[in-house]
């Protein structure tokens, strides 16, 4: 991190220049390249090149599929317009809301959280009274978004509402991009920024995750001083806030960034607006070591998801406040994505002091304690000591946990999940599970991970 927020010895005032020694010629060409307008041969280079970058990009997996417990496969009910008492309309879809009011300070977070600081865990938040099972503790929209398409996909997203579809609108200025509706579109102001720029040429996803992440933080700042007065400020104070520096850097932050801060600055002064608010070399200083900041807090925060399902495209979010929750192989908490928004779902009961836990590893949580360890070790840079990795942690089911009524009534009705959301039989799974997770949810088990994974189905599933 030795360049990150350095001024200059002779000239207090003015950040250390980062980009010393870069090949600009390089940059330029491919920049270059990026701006022919034939639209055909940047189509075929998006396709054929799967983003050297991204594929390092260390990330939370958030597209675990949620495996069963069969013991005995029974046929899935019907549902829908094939059964008795339910209509023919859709079934509801789950929509997450915050279970309590929400935090003074951080607007996706409920508050009954708080956030602590120690040396071992960072901040993170922890429970300022017992929370239940099935608490919704955080919901928010991502503070940064950014979307590529990976293969030759006759689709489009849109931009706004990310859908995807064939039949979209273009932008009146730009060709880069793509609406579902005039609603959507006349609802973009953010892309007035971007359009007509290169922005959306640009293959990295983290690139422009990083890009996307310095327009969010300096929406409402008129000038460039009044923005470097008040990042300063927190970055003198390490305070905590929603917009801007929420995510500070680590000991696993990493700087090896450099080229890509650089293209990502480069496409930001490319936009009309930017290179009008940053005109002077000290405000220019100042932006790239903003770009080169986000750069370096992507890969420890990044969220990770398949957009609605359709594996050509790729899409990844920076969440504020949430990005706090910290990992452990047996979270008492889940977290996903539910139409763009991120919220967080308690899945064991939680006492008052306790922390809030997630798991980074989606599917891969199942492997050996080995693999999870050293993947832990790579990608976020700690050794995990939760419940699962403890030495000789090897925990069993307790007879009171076997000899549960709920336990019995789970295992017998494990795919009433697959009813439409708020019908009887499903409402009452996620009711045995819940009771079952309240009295056993102490002690992590296989058949307790196993209880989770239908709680979590019978809460969030939809039919696809
Ligand atoms: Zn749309
Ligand atoms: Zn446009
Ligand atoms: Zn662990």
């Amino acid at each position: 991190m030795e360049n990150l927020w350095k001024k200059e010895s002779n000239r207090p005032k003015i950040y250390v220049n980062p980009f010393k020694g870069i090949d600009e010629e390089y940059v330029e060409q491919v920049f270059d390249w990026l701006r022919q307008p034939n639209r055909r041969r940047l189509r075929h280079k998006i396709v054929s090149q799967p983003i050297p970058h991204d594929r390092q990009l260390r990330k939370r997996k958030l597209t675990a599929p949620i495996e069963v417990p069969h013991k005995q496969r029974k046929v899935a009910p019907k549902h829908g317009n094939e059964r008795k008492g339910f209509n023919r309309k859709a079934p509801p879809a789950f929509s997450p809301k915050l279970s309590f009011a929400r935090h003074n300070q951080f607007p996706d977070i409920a508050k009954v959280l708080d956030v602590k600081h120690d040396a071992k865990f960072g901040r993170h938040f922890i429970a300022n009274r017992n929370i239940d099972v099935g608490e919704i503790i955080a919901v928010g929209r991502p503070f940064a978004e950014a979307v590529v398409c990976y293969s030759s996909s006759k689709k489009f997203y849109c931009l706004t509402c990310k859908k995807i579809g064939t039949d979209f609108i273009g932008c009146d200025n730009c060709a880069d991009v793509k609406f579902c509706s005039k609603k959507c579109r006349s609802l973009n102001h953010a892309h007035q920024l971007e359009c007509n720029s290169i922005y959306h040429r640009i293959e990295s996803l983290e690139i422009k995750l990083a890009i996307q992440m310095v327009l969010n933080a300096i929406q409402g700042f008129s000038n460039a001083d009044d923005l470097i007065r008040y990042f300063e400020k927190l970055l003198a104070n390490n305070s905590l806030c929603q917009n801007g520096l929420i995510l500070s850097l680590t000991k696993s932050s990493r700087e090896d960034n450099i080229l890509r801060a650089y293209k990502a600055y480069q496409c930001l002064m490319n936009m009309k607006s930017i290179n009008n608010l940053f005109n002077s070399e000290r405000t220019k200083r100042f932006l790239a070591h903003l770009v080169l900041h986000y750069l370096a807090i992507i890969p420890t925060n990044v969220w990770d998801s398949e957009l609605n399902d359709e594996k050509n495209f790729a899409m990844r979010y920076i969440y504020g406040a949430m990005s706090l929750f910290n990992h452990n192989c047996a979270p008492n908490a889940f977290y996903s994505i539910k139409d763009n928004y991120g919220y967080c779902l308690t899945v064991r009961p939680i006492k008052k002091g306790e922390q809030i836990f997630v798991n980074y590893l989606g599917d891969r949580v199942e492997e050996s304690k080995a693999n999870r360890q050293s993947y832990i070790k790579r990608e976020w840079g700690f050794v995990c000591d939760c419940e699962r990795c403890k030495p000789k942690s090897r925990r069993f089911d307790t007879r009171e946990m076997v000899e549960d009524p709920s336990w019995e009534y789970i295992n017998s009705h494990f795919e009433d999940y697959l009813f439409p959301l708020g019908s009887n039989p499903r409402n009452r799974l996620r009711d045995e599970c819940a009771n079952f997770l309240r009295r056993h949810g102490n002690n992590w088990t296989k058949t307790l991970d196993n209880v989770i994974k239908l709680f979590i189905l019978a809460i969030t599933h939809e039919k696809r």
